[in-house]
């Protein structure tokens, strides 16, 4: 099993890395701030790229790609990729030029399903603040279209099931417990702020 450190005797080139942010460390704040950055993206997302890397030395897995490994795997392999794949997801929607309101062809489907983009943010928070432990909330959408709201816990993709992630809100509590502590609410409603809609629009 792995200790948590890139360790292959094997191989020179490690095959899964670390995401570039986008971004400087400190240029979410004070929705995110930099020491949440520090540990979220540089400790807690590294852990998970290096004990995939290991884990999936000699097994099926091995030259499969992240999605694949997400939507095949189970156990420890699936915790690792499947977190590996939210937090590429979640690091890569936000800008420190972000919020407003999203354009074109998401705006639309948002205010079909949800009826006002109000009340998708109300739908979408309250399925974050009621996801029990930890997990994330999700919006997907499907083969049509059509867009969904979904929690997943731990590490969970709409991948699995299918649908394409489009948003993704982190409700682990190391995405926000040094800057709100408890309030999970709070931080959910303030990562609005910092949502790069272009972003989310290119993945939909
Ligand atoms: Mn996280």
């Amino acid at each position: 099993m792995t200790n948590g450190q890139v360790i292959n005797k094997n191989e020179n080139v490690m095959k899964f890395e670390l995401v570039k942010l986008p971004y400087a460390v400190n240029a979410l704040e004070p929705v995110i701030s930099q020491q949440t950055i520090e540990f979220h993206h540089g400790k807690h997302l590294q852990a998970y790229v290096n004990n995939l890397n290991n884990l999936v030395q000699g097994t099926k897995f091995e030259n499969a790609d992240l999605e694949t490994i997400v939507r095949e795997s189970d156990g420890a392999i699936f915790n690792n990729a499947g977190q590996i794949l939210n937090h590429n997801l979640y690091f890569t929607q936000f800008s420190p030029q972000g919020g407003g309101k999203p354009s074109g062809k998401l705006a639309d489907a948002i205010q079909t399903s949800y009826g006002s983009f109000e009340n998708f943010q109300k739908e979408f928070e309250a399925a974050g603040v009621g996801l029990f432990g930890s997990g994330w909330v999700w919006l997907a959408s499907d083969k049509d279209g059509k867009l969904l709201i979904t929690k997943e816990a731990n590490a969970g993709n709409p991948v699995t099931k299918g649908l394409k992630p489009l948003i993704g809100f982190d409700v682990w509590e190391h995405a926000y417990y040094l800057d709100y502590q408890n309030r999970r609410a709070d931080h959910l409603k303030d990562l609005w702020k910092i949502i790069d809609w272009k972003a989310v629009e290119a993945r939909y």
